[in-house]
């Protein structure tokens, strides 16, 4: 009897068991995954919809649990905040990211490289650590990574930015490091972030973008996201572009950048270094 009314004690039934059972297995995979760095990086590239040259890529993780089968980030991301080894995850995919994007860009002659940023998923409790940005400063020493780095975290309007994370973003924002509003348009994003200043770049979510191409109102609103940016100065990226349609609106509308299928999928770094050798092939 799970569904119990006030007073009742809660009695947990087989599947509610099993779940349980599940989720602790998952953990305890995790945990270790972590230890023994068993997770595989992709890059996508995020394009310059007007000139098409790639302006930035994305750090997208992988894992393989024990049976061999990917868990989508989706799921062991949030399962990571909530058992506390989200700072421990994100420092690695940062460590690990800047070291082998470094190593790419540093590989190609001044022809082929492009000016190209990294941007790295953080999640949004870590801007509320007092010790992310100096963390963060380090790994960058560390790595001696001297390309641009942005952060990409979504925004709700229920979380209010704290003062603490509008330090820390202050804070990056003057060492060079740009934060990026990612799902806008999802859930419960709001105007908001439009004013907050250390935003330089909003990231419109692909649930939007996939129906601009069949959806008069959403199409509407998303050119009038565009044109909103633009006039607060923020750069727009639409994410999930996987069609030649949907292409041609949003460079209709001056949308600054893309990114999706229609591009290119998440990469790992010697298929992305091939991409950007090679921009006709693969
Ligand atoms: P996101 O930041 O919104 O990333 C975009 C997601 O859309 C990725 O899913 C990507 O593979 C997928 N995608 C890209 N282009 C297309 C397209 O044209 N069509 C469709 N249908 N999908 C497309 P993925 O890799 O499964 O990641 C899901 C989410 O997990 C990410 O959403 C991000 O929030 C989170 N995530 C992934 N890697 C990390 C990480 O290293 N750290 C943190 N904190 N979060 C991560
Ligand atoms: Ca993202
Ligand atoms: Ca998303």
């Amino acid at each position: 009897a799970k569904n119990t009314g006030k007073g009742q004690i809660a009695v947990f039934d087989q599947t509610m068991h099993d779940a349980v059972v599940a989720r602790h297995e998952l953990e305890a995979q995790l945990r270790s995954a972590l230890k023994a760095e068993k997770f595989e990086l992709r890059y996508q590239p995020i394009v310059n919809l007007q000139a098409g040259t790639i302006i930035g890529v994305e750090v997208l993780t992988r894992w393989r649990g024990d049976d061999g089968q990917y868990i989508p980030p989706d799921e062991f991301v949030p399962l990571a905040e909530e058992i506390g080894l989200i700072n421990h995850f994100t420092e690695w995919v940062l460590e690990r990211s800047m070291r082998e994007f470094n190593a790419m860009m540093s590989s190609l002659d001044d022809v082929q490289r492009p000016h190209a940023y990294l941007g790295v998923n953080i999640s949004r409790r870590q801007l509320g650590d007092p010790f992310f940005a100096d963390r963060l400063r380090a790994i960058v020493e560390r790595t001696k990574f001297r390309w641009s780095l942005k952060l990409e975290m979504a925004e709700h309007s229920d979380s209010r930015h704290n003062e603490r994370s509008l330090k820390t973003m202050l804070d990056l924002h003057q060492s060079g490091i740009g934060i990026h509003i990612d799902d806008f348009g999802k859930g419960n994003s709001s105007l908001t972030c439009f004013q907050a200043s250390p935003f330089e770049t909003v990231k419109i979510d692909r649930t939007f973008t996939a129906s601009i191409a069949n959806d008069h109102s959403h199409a509407v609103i998303a050119q009038a996201i565009v044109q909103l940016a633009h006039h607060l100065m923020t750069n727009i990226v639409c994410q999930g572009v996987e069609s030649p349609e949907q292409l041609k609106l949003l460079q209709q509308w001056g949308c600054d950048m893309g990114q999706g299928y229609f591009f290119a999928p998440p990469l790992d770094i010697h298929r992305l270094r091939k991409l950007l050798i090679e921009p006709t092939q693969s």
